[in-house]
């Protein structure tokens, strides 16, 4: 039976990637310290006897009843840039800083041991604000090491890094994604991102906050188009090496996508209120997704109203 690893497994993303993998059949290890992730996102696998959840730090030694894996997904690490949230990356700065350097290590050197292949989430932030746009995978980025958003950005960077030294070095079976802006349901309210804000404000009857003028530009992909990016990226051949980006490619501006949360979540008549542009906030975002296309043959299928009215359906089920 095919073994996966999920570290970060109890997030919105790793939840929906350990849904996957167990539909494909497999045995899944899911590893989480639960500062960001919830147990409610995995609470409908806890019986199934190809599930484990172990609440782990991923910067601590692996427990050896691990055993061998297949492929290990290291998608451990807050990601929210919202810094008044308790589950944003600033919170947790040191944490992320860890989880995306030593935890990529030690994850790199477990799979040095079994054979496993690897594959790290890294993120768009590798391109802070970008001068190029669309962002190509060999575009070097334009971060500012100082700043708020460092811990987050520049670990991401490290970790790239150290996936780099264990390939070149150690030959290990690894590959890099860098995930664009990513949504759907289990994007935690308290996660102060745009999706969960927006989306919980409109339901609610509030105002919706949009940061600056709104003119700064996103691209939203649906959490099951990545999942099944992920799984390309790390099971087809010739992925070892490589570096995809992994997002959609439709590009919307904050305030458009202000107004269409208000559309879809039947609230036309809602206000918009501008609150201060966060710093180092990027203006552009949008990922080149050529190379995921030709290497893998995949390409986002859900169009971003589709996937917010699945999104939406899952926040009114809870408000
Ligand atoms: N944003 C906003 N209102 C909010 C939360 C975020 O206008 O309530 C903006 C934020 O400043 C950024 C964009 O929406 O320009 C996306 O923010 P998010 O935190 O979701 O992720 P990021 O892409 O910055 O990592």
């Amino acid at each position: 039976m095919t073994r996966s690893i999920v570290t970060g497994g109890a997030g919105f993303l790793g939840s929906h990637l350990c849904d996957f993998l167990i539909a494909q059949g497999h045995q899944v290890a899911c590893l989480d310290n639960l500062i960001t992730g919830h147990k409610e996102n995995i609470a409908h696998l806890a019986k199934n006897p190809n599930f484990r959840f172990l609440n782990r730090d991923v910067a601590k030694p692996l427990p050896s009843s691990l055993g061998k894996a297949h492929f290990v997904f290291h998608l451990a690490s807050p990601a929210s840039p919202a810094a008044d949230s308790s589950k944003g990356y600033m919170a947790h700065s040191l944490k992320t800083i860890e989880a995306n350097t030593v935890g990529t290590r030690l994850l790199l050197e477990y799979c040095q041991k079994t054979g496993s292949r690897f594959l790290y989430t890294s993120t768009s932030e590798v391109y802070g604000t970008p001068l190029e746009h669309p962002q190509k995978e060999t575009y070097w980025g334009n971060v500012n090491p100082f700043g708020p958003r460092s811990c987050y950005d520049e670990s991401k960077r490290l970790g790239e890094t150290f996936v780099y030294e264990f390939i070149h070095k150690f030959k290990v079976n690894a590959r890099i994604v860098r995930l664009f802006n990513t949504y759907g349901p289990r994007l935690n309210e308290a996660d102060g991102r745009v999706v969960s804000n927006l989306i919980t404000q409109a339901l609610k009857g509030q105002a919706l906050t949009v940061y600056g003028n709104g003119s700064q530009t996103r691209s939203f992909c649906y959490v099951s188009d990545l999942v099944r990016g992920l799984w390309k990226a790390v099971s087809l051949p010739r992925t070892a090496g490589e570096i995809f980006n992994l997002g959609n490619p439709h590009e919307t501006s904050i305030l458009q996508f202000a107004k269409l949360v208000k559309e879809l979540c039947g609230k036309p008549g809602a206000k918009i209120i501008k609150k201060p542009l966060p710093q180092d906030d990027p203006i552009k975002r949008k990922p080149d997704i050529s190379k995921a296309k030709k290497h893998l043959g995949w390409s986002p299928e859900i169009p971003l109203k589709e996937g917010l009215d699945q999104t939406i359906n899952w926040y009114r089920s809870r408000i």
